[in-house]
């Protein structure tokens, strides 16, 4: 059996993982990334993304720290807007009900900022995402919703960067290598036996960082974890997220953290592959829901479409599809708000139907009862407080009253033909349960103590989110603690990689501030 030997070997080839190699190297001589896809397939679900980026920052002037070549035309046309450290941390404890961990959640938040300029310094280039983030307000782009900035070149664009970086800083990268198992010596992990071209191979390591995803593209973890059903959703992004990394680390001895039987989950096209396809990306996903209805099969709305901006309800929307009758939906919109929706729904292979009517319309949406649907919208269309002025930009409460199922912002009456539905099922992004980390992004096994030489990063890290997910956060996450992972990595591996265990004070940072929106308890 071929054997290999390394400072850190990092496990996984999308953005947390390869923002872990480049951070190990700045401490560590060898470092090796094992990327289970072949060339092609390669980079994750971090290749599918828009590449859209949720940091703190404070106005204009930081963003041109980021955006050095932005033109002053563009500066003085746009509203940037600041989102606050307090505001970011504030949302992501909102929207998990305040179950984030307090100290993964400071660290994500306080650390966003400088992470993307220490990026930036790779090679890593952003810019604004006008098209969906945005809408021009009496002739100046005003941003919504603390999506200000995307990799250029989105997903793809992002690996492109990183992946160039890695090479140009004499990191090994081996693809269509998977990892398999962890070597063990005691509590302490020294490599990872792995499979390439069909054979078994050995990579000893003084640390291991795992960064290989979730376990949202198995069918069979998603059914025992999520439950029933979730085996029937259509995968997003990649195929080869299939647990690996987390049950590698449980199998040795980690602890199970996080939300298990959560996950993130979208509106996504009906007749969408089975999994991801790379020359789509996020294409297949409809996400201009907050301006129209979604209906069932019994014709019947289930969810408040305008509960809050589309960064903040999409990732937990794609469940509440699942659950329906038939497991599918139609969104609905007329002839107001056509030229609002977002590009996705411009595709070729778009599952769309039209009408001139709404009978015409629902004549044409497969399996859906017309008179429920005649109903629904009739009674919404008779419910709508139009004294309030229609503003996709803000939260503009023009709101349904005396629905079962109101809707609280962005209420248009369907009056207007033609009329447009696009059929959606559930598509399941990534899932939210994992390992433990400390704030040194150490794994922590099942007594509490932390497992000497392993670290873990990005999406299959249990404890930052619980039930919903703010837009963004998951690239930043990433970023963030794969930059920790690999620096902590490298120092245990170049320094310490004897002692155990260790304590590096200067990654002790997190900033737990209380959760102003917090209900006493
Ligand atoms: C369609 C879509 C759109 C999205 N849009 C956004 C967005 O705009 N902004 C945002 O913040 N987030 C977005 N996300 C979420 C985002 O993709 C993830 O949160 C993030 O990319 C996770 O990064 P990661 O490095 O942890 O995992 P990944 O990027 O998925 O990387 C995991 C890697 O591990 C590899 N791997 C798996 N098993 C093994 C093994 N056994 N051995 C070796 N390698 C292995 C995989 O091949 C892959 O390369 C989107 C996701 C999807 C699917």
């Amino acid at each position: 059996m071929d054997e290999h030997s390394y400072d850190v070997v990092v496990i996984g080839g999308g953005n947390a993982a390869l923002c872990a190699a480049l951070a190990a190297r700045e401490n560590a001589a060898r470092v090796l990334v094992l990327e289970r896809a072949p060339f092609g397939q390669h980079g994750g679900n971090t290749a599918f993304t828009a590449g859209l980026l949720r940091f703190a920052f404070n106005g204009n002037a930081q963003i041109l720290e980021l955006v050095p070549d932005l033109s002053p035309e563009m500066i003085r046309d746009t509203d940037f807007g600041s989102y606050s450290e307090e505001s970011y941390y504030e949302d992501l404890g909102r929207v998990t009900e305040y179950r984030t961990d307090p100290e993964l959640a400071g660290l994500l938040v306080s650390r966003s900022f400088e992470t993307l300029k220490w990026m930036y310094g790779y090679g890593v280039r952003y810019v604004p995402p006008y098209g969906r983030q945005a809408y021009k307000v009496d002739g100046k782009y005003t941003f919504w919703g603390g999506l200000v900035l995307e990799v250029s070149g989105a997903g793809q664009g992002l690996v492109n960067f990183l992946t160039k970086a890695v090479q140009a800083n004499d990191i090994d990268l081996w693809y269509g290598a998977r990892g398999c198992s962890l070597l063990t010596e005691g509590s302490r992990v020294s490599g990872v036996r792995i499979r390439r071209d069909g054979r078994d191979e050995t990579v000893y390591a003084d640390a291991v960082v795992l960064a290989c995803g979730g376990f949202e593209a198995n069918a069979e973890m998603r059914t025992r974890y999520l439950g029933p059903g979730w085996d029937l959703a259509k995968v997003r992004g990649t195929r080869y997220n299939t647990g690996d990394g987390i049950m590698m680390a449980l199998d040795a001895g980690a602890m199970s953290w996080g939300n298990w039987s959560g996950a993130h989950a979208v509106g996504w096209d009906l007749n969408a592959p089975a999994f991801g396809d790379l020359t789509v990306g996020d294409g297949f996903q409809k996400h201009s829901y907050p301006f129209g209805i979604i209906v069932n099969a019994r014709g019947e709305r289930f969810v408040d479409e305008g509960a809050d901006f589309r960064n903040y309800t999409y990732a937990k929307y794609g469940e509440r599809v699942l659950a329906q009758p038939g497991r599918f939906a139609w969104q609905v919109f007329d002839r107001k708000i056509s030229g609002l929706l977002r590009d996705e729904y411009r595709i070729r292979q778009v599952t769309k139907v039209t009408g001139q009517t709404l009978e015409e319309l629902v004549s044409k949406m497969d399996g859906v009862d017309p008179q429920g649907f005649l109903a629904t919208v009739k009674a919404f269309n008779e419910a709508v407080d139009d004294t309030k002025t229609f503003n996709p930009n803000v939260k503009d409460g023009r709101r349904t009253n005396g629905l079962a199922i109101d809707k609280s912002n962005w209420s248009n009456r369907l009056d207007e033909p033609p009329f447009e539905a696009y059929a959606i099922t559930c598509g399941i992004t990534f899932t939210f349960g994992g390992l433990k980390i400390t704030a040194n992004a150490e794994v922590v096994d099942t007594d509490g103590n932390v497992m000497p030489g392993l670290y873990a990063c990005g999406e299959l890290v249990g404890g930052l989110f619980y039930l919903n997910y703010p837009g963004g956060a998951g690239l930043m996450n990433g970023s963030v603690f794969g930059r920790i992972a690999g620096s902590q990595a490298a120092q245990f591996a170049v320094h310490d990689s004897t002692a155990v265990p260790m304590d590096l004070p200067a990654q002790r940072v997190g900033n737990q501030m209380p959760f102003t929106g917090r209900a006493a308890d």
